[in-house]
């Protein structure tokens, strides 16, 4: 069996094209130092500063399963008014809005699977997308930008910068990921939120909400994760098409001659 690059949960929908070429380890990857790609570091690491500002007593996040995590105690009137305009401000109109400032949030949150094929879920290996701990037969990791875990519901959102309307196959990857401890007849909450700032703009849209099951969670990253093992044990397929663009293929530029 041949070892491939590690899938991350935002590029779930690439991995289900059918092409497996872009996760070999030679393939070369645009490593996003992009201009966009750096607006959306930024927007999330404000976010992040606001959440955690907001929050009273939040003990350090320890890898573990994922109910370890739950441990924030959320007290809105800590960290004050961020600046209107700001990608924070916009992030926390939303949280307003949608009712979520009393909840006991975690913020960027790292998960792996592969390690075991029990289908219960991925393993907590920390927060903020480092993914030190991964274990060698991991297969796909992902980090979630914002989690409540509450009795029988898992809530889950990714903040976007950008189009967020396409996060579905990224937001199911991630529930799978951060399924631990929960039933699969549980349901897990998933939500893509469109943050802007500038005069004029709506602060926020919320391109996905949508419940489904921890079930189908599960369901969606087992199969991500047996297209994988297909390809470690049978070799890798190159499959071009609208995807490679569509979905941003990390390797496109090379594969399609960009470079040469
Ligand atoms: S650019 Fe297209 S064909 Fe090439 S590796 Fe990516 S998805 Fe596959």
């Amino acid at each position: 069996m041949r070892k491939l690059r590690l899938l991350t949960a935002s590029k779930a929908s690439l991995g289900l094209t059918g092409c497996t070429h872009w996760l070999n380890l030679d393939a070369w990857w645009d490593e996003g130092g992009s201009a966009k790609s750096r607006i959306g570091q930024d927007a999330h690491t404000e976010i992040e500063l606001l959440i955690e500002g907001m929050q009273d007593a939040k003990e350090p996040i320890i890898a573990g399963v994922g109910p370890n995590l739950y441990t924030a105690i959320e007290s809105p009137s800590r960290g004050g008014e961020p600046d209107s305009g700001s990608w924070s401000s916009a992030a926390k109109s939303f949280l307003r809005d949608y009712g979520f400032l009393g909840a006991s949030i975690d913020t960027e949150v790292s998960f792996a699977y592969g390690r075991d094929d029990s289908g219960a879920g991925g393993v907590c290996i920390g927060r903020n997308r480092d993914y030190s701990l991964i274990a060698p037969e991991d297969t796909i990791a992902g980090t979630v930008d914002v989690q409540i875990r509450e009795s029988g519901l898992l809530t889950l959102l990714d903040w976007k910068t950008g189009d967020g309307t396409r996060a579905l196959p990224q937001l199911l990857t991630l529930g799978g990921l951060a399924s631990g401890g929960y039933e699969a007849s549980d349901l897990a909450r998933l939500l893509s939120v469109e943050v802007r700032k500038g005069p004029g703009e709506k602060p926020y849209r919320v391109a996905i909400d949508q419940t489904t099951t921890i079930g189908k969670c599960r369901e969606y990253l087992q199969s991500l994760h047996n297209r994988i093992q297909e390809a470690a044990v049978n070799g890798t397929r190159k499959v071009k098409g609208p995807h490679c663009y569509q979905l941003f293929c990390p390797h496109m530029r090379v594969c399609h001659g960009v470079d040469e």
